[in-house]
């Protein structure tokens, strides 16, 4: 009996090129699409450690704690960092970028996470890409959280380095992960001397080895499983339709925010505006009195697979994350987490009004 994990025949190059060109459909991309053997974390690290170096001065927009480790990196490429950090309840603006460029017109590389799962926030991307263009900045972009919740259009926006991972409004294996490259990030690459070379970093080692090559022959074995799940799960997206994966997680998180607005009992959104509310997962913010995480346990104890979790750091005392994403972008799952959280609160001696809850968040769904 053949094993359906273990016993498989090789990945071939043919097939692993076309999930590459998958990704580039589903991003509707025209630039090189790399598929990196690793977590989110290997693009995005490689990404800055390609590009960024002591001549570089780059923005570093913090919405969350993203944000905070690529300044990190930023900093230890050597890169003089200029960091732009917004409360964790709203977006940037494009406006408060232009004033970075302004007074700080040295910038020519500008970072941004699009969607935070970890503060609930969505960033205007299009209109920070415009701004970095009229610039001339290298635009970097952590897409992880935002892509299969809502658009993620790398060459409409003009993003050089668009990072993305599978593992949550994608429905996807977390073990690998993508990154697409413009040419004036790979030109950058070669330019820059720090830039990794013969390391597991190395986006520059993809593009000889394996891009220029024709992408005949891969470089090193495959994370075969994980690849597999990767294609499987972008022939889902593609056969249900991404406008429509998108639509689910859209309403999952309009249903959250009208459900706990409805339910009362001093929970709310902690995203203030609706337009900067991350369709891939909504914060909640406690009332002064109950401890976020204390409520997260509560509301964990009726169900312990609802997607529910405290804010990380100091937020746990005040933030609720409601992950709706993947298969929990669904109005049972929702249902069942506004259902949880009042359980939660009354036990915690708050009074609820959970039918108005999910009747709110009921006329949200088509
Ligand atoms: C989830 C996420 C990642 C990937 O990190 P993991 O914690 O390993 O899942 C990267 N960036 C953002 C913005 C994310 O939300």
């Amino acid at each position: 009996m053949t094993h359906p994990f273990l016993d498989l025949a090789p990945l071939s190059a043919a097939r692993f090129a076309s999930i590459e060109d998958r990704v580039a459909r589903l991003l509707g991309t025209e630039q090189d699409v790399v598929i990196m053997q690793g977590e989110a974390l290997l693009p995005l690290e490689s990404a800055i450690r390609g590009t960024a170096g002591p001549g570089t001065t780059a923005l570093n927009v913090i919405t969350g704690p993203y944000g905070q480790t690529f300044g990190d990196w930023l900093r230890d490429c050597g890169a003089t960092v200029v960091d732009l950090a917004v409360p964790y309840h709203t977006a940037v603006t494009a406006e408060q970028v232009r004033e970075a460029f302004a007074a700080h017109p040295e910038i020519d590389f500008v970072s941004l996470v699009h969607a935070e799962a970890a503060t609930g926030n969505t960033n205007p991307v299009g209109e920070i890409g415009e701004v970095a263009r009229e610039r001339g900045a290298l635009f970097y972009l952590d897409a992880v959280a935002s892509v299969g919740a809502e658009p993620v259009l790398p060459d409409a926006w003009g993003v050089d380095l668009c990072v993305i991972g599978a593992q949550k409004a994608m429905g996807g294996p977390a073990g690998v992960s993508a990154v697409s490259v413009s040419e004036r990030a790979w030109a950058r690459m070669a330019a820059n001397p720090r830039a990794p070379r013969r390391s597991y970093l190395s986006l520059l080692d993809w593009k000889e080895r394996w891009t220029d090559a024709g992408r005949r022959a891969l470089p090193h074995a495959p994370a075969q499983l994980e690849m597999l799940a990767l294609e499987a799960c972008l022939e889902r997206i593609e056969s249900v339709g991404a406008e429509a994966v998108m639509a689910r997680h859209r309403s999952a998180a309009a249903a959250t925010r009208a459900g706990v607005r409805a339910l009362g009992g001093g929970l709310e959104p902690y995203v203030h505006d609706d337009r900067e509310a991350a369709p891939v997962a909504t914060t909640l913010r406690t009332p002064p009195h109950i401890t976020a995480s204390e409520l997260v346990a509560r509301a964990l104890e009726t169900d312990p697979s609802l997607p529910l979790a405290a804010g990380g750091g100091a937020l746990a005392k005040e933030m609720v994350r409601v992950n709706h994403y993947g298969p929990a972008a669904t109005r049972e799952t929702v249902d069942a987490c506004l259902t949880a959280l009042s359980s939660a609160l009354t036990a915690l001696g708050t009074g609820t009004d959970l039918r108005s809850a999910l009747e709110a968040g009921a006329t949200v769904w088509p």
